[in-house]
């Protein structure tokens, strides 16, 4: 766990949303309607990484709040799981225009707001949804559909993480053999919930283990944060 108190992870968490809401730093700015900063609990042991805002989360300046996101919320409640529970954010914080896919210059300059939002969070299992979100958090070249199911461990903001590539819901609405893929993809995310993680293989920070840890503590469910502050309902704060 982060050594910072709950409390205060929340305020730097709404410090970073109001940042994020003023940001320039590439030209998604332009185009935007809402900056989808994320959502959920600020203290989840789980954390969903995606690729971007589409229309509705734009408009609604929440993530995940179309199609994509009933099928991950149905996916979600098949383990076991609540929306409330976990923390939902995304790549670029901003569209792209017509759902295009993200540039490497954005996705650099949008970079250092999820890792901050890594280490405030300070989830223990990271499931990263498609191409984009796993190649920038895994430092790999490696596509989805080489690596989904199986758990990975890295160093990220500061701490060794469990990150387990699945499919991104929206290619599991356009190709339907993959929402069978996701199922079983989920039915192993939840037993890494349980997993502890395995020591490290070597002393530099960026090493890689197979995910074959046998059972430990369950997955918490954290209460939500009670503090009012600016914009701290799109955090989940206020449940
Ligand atoms: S996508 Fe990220 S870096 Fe680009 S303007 Fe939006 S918040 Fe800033």
């Amino acid at each position: 766990m982060s050594e910072l108190p709950a409390e205060r992870r929340r305020e730097l968490l709404v410090e970073l949303l109001r940042e994020a809401r003023g940001c320039c730093r590439c030209p998604l700015h332009e185009g935007r309607t809402k900056v989808v900063f994320g959502m959920g609990n600020a203290d989840a042991s789980l954390m969903f990484v995606g690729e971007a805002p589409g229309f509705h989360e734009d408009q609604q300046g929440l993530p995940f709040v179309g199609r994509a996101g009933q099928l991950l919320e149905e996916l979600l409640r098949g383990i076991g799981l609540e929306r409330r529970e976990v923390f939902i954010a995304n790549v670029l914080k901003c569209r792209p225009p017509g759902n295009r896919d993200p540039l490497p210059a954005e996705i650099e300059a949008c970079k250092p707001f999820l890792l901050r939002q890594i280490e405030l969070v300070d989830p223990r299992v990271i499931a990263t949804l498609g191409n984009f979100a796993t190649k920038l958090l895994t430092r790999s070249q490696r596509g989805i559909g080489a690596v989904h199911g199986t758990p990975q461990v890295h160093e990220i903001a500061g701490r060794r993480r469990w990150v387990m590539p699945l499919y991104h819901p929206a290619a599991a609405l356009r190709t339907p053999r993959l929402v069978d893929e996701l199922r079983l993809d989920f039915r192993a995310l939840a037993e890494l919930l349980r997993a502890p993680l395995p020591a490290p293989v070597r002393s530099d920070a960026f090493a890689v283990a197979d995910g074959s840890s046998g059972a430990g503590s369950s997955a918490e469910s954290e209460p939500q944060a009670t503090a009012a502050a600016d914009g701290a309902l799109q955090l989940g704060l206020f449940g």
